[in-house]
């Protein structure tokens, strides 16, 4: 069913929080992908990095 799904987490790189939790697929490689979220320890938008 859920086999080819893998659960990743954007962690902020400033403070290392892990803030959000994704379901991506499988066949993609994490560790690629950067984004611009908003981080609640550091209380203003950092990038955060994909990570296991
Ligand atoms: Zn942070």
């Amino acid at each position: 069913m859920a086999k080819n799904r893998v659960t990743t987490h954007l962690m902020c790189e400033e403070c290392k929080e892990r803030n959000y939790t994704q379901v991506v697929s499988k066949k993609r490689s994490a560790g690629s992908l950067k984004l611009s979220k908003f981080c609640s320890r550091c209380r203003k938008h950092q990038a955060h990095k994909e990570t296991k």
